[in-house]
């Protein structure tokens, strides 16, 4: 049987920066990416300045960069200005293929694409009908995680995200939307891209039934004339159920961690950094995580905040509309981008 010492499930952001973490050294790994292609994935592409600072992108990579943000609560329109370019987007595909492309000079690691692990034993998965042994496993195969149910945890996949990607260069601001009445506690939002605009939304299935979401979301679509004849319509699940990153030799990262934010729905920065933090805990056991823990307590009071905001039901717009109101405010703005983004 053919073996490596750590097997990475999934090509996202969080397996392509645990296996750049464990470049260079002694362990052999194989990475292993069910798509044909790395990097496509259903996403905004929408990045905070945390993101950036973390990974380095180089600047081609960053396709807008924004100082003000649009805010619409239900018909009041509000721009948010810091000064500060804070939120940026990038394409998904460009990058994965730039985080795959720094895998290059690794000789200990392997990446294998059209390769979907069917099945994961205490010592090996099976691809192709192939037992592959592995000493660690990580799994960072995103919100419909194989790993995290081999683990005895089922994907809880509680939240849906939905977009338009329609190509068309007529879009220019960030924006995000929030319609009580249509998405509840969540928002919808436009993010511009080079050729492309993602225009989506996303909520929770058990406090907006995928069917309704979507109806509720073309509703949307019409009244603001937005144009998705030629747009390529998407979906996929968030799973912000969190239960842990490290078991036995087994390990989660990003999305299949449910890191993701269930307020923002924002979960690259996430992935980014639980992929570097459980490859330095396979290289070194005693290696305390710093990053985790900052992002647990983030998303502790994301979670903390969408519940209350699923709790207000008719008294939602008034908090959005205060909130909005607020965002006037420079030194509220700011506190609410660092909490939020
Ligand atoms: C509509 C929508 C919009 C979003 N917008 C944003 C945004 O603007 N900003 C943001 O930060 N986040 C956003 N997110 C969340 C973001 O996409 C995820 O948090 C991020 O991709 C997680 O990275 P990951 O590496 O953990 O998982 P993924 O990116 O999902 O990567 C997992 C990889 O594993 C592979 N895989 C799965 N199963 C197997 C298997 N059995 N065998 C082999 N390979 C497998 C998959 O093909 C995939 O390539 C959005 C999500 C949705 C649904």
């Amino acid at each position: 049987m053919e073996k490596f010492d750590v097997i990475i499930i999934g090509a996202g952001p969080a397996g392509l920066k645990c296996a750049e973490t464990l470049g260079n050294s002694s362990l052999r790994v194989l990475l292993l990416e069910k798509n044909a292609e790395i990097g496509p994935k259903v996403c905004a592409g929408g990045l905070t300045g945390k993101d950036l600072a973390f990974l380095d992108l180089p600047d081609e990579l960053i396709e807008f960069r924004y100082n003000q943000i649009k805010l619409h609560v239900n018909g009041l329109s509000t721009t948010i200005n810091t000064g500060n370019d804070f939120a940026f987007t990038i394409d998904r595909r460009e990058l994965g293929q730039w985080q795959l492309q720094k895998l290059k000079q690794f000789s200990n690691i392997e990446v294998r694409t059209n390769a979907r692990v069917f099945e994961i034993l205490n010592d090996a998965v099976v691809v192709d009908e192939q037992p592959i042994g592995y000493s660690f496993l990580v799994g960072a195969d995103g919100s419909n995680s194989f790993v995290k149910r081999f683990l005895g945890f089922p994907p809880r996949n509680r939240g849906i995200g939905i977009q338009y990607i329609i190509p068309t260069e007529r879009y220019r601001d960030f924006e995000f939307f929030f319609r009580p009445k249509y998405f509840a506690a969540w928002y919808a939002w436009i993010f511009p891209h080079r050729r492309y605009v993602s225009i989506g939304c996303g909520a929770f299935r058990d406090v907006i039934a995928p069917a309704d979401l979507k109806r509720n979301f073309q509703r949307w679509l019409s009244d603001r004339h937005i144009d998705i004849r030629n747009g390529r319509y998407e979906s996929f699940p968030m799973d912000s159920g969190y239960e842990g990153i490290r078991f036995g030799n087994i390990y989660l990262a990003g999305d299949a961690a449910g890191l993701l934010s269930s307020f923002t729905g924002e979960g690259i920065y996430q992935a980014l950094v639980s992929g570097e933090e459980v490859a330095k805990m396979i290289l070194n056991p005693d290696f305390e995580p710093v990053k985790i823990p900052e992002v647990l307590e983030t998303k502790q009071k994301h979670d903390r905040l969408i519940q209350m905001m699923i709790d207000a039901g008719n008294a939602r717009s008034l908090i959005f509309s205060v909130g909005a109101l607020l965002f006037k405010i420079p030194r509220f703005a700011n506190k609410a981008i660092e909490t939020f983004g």
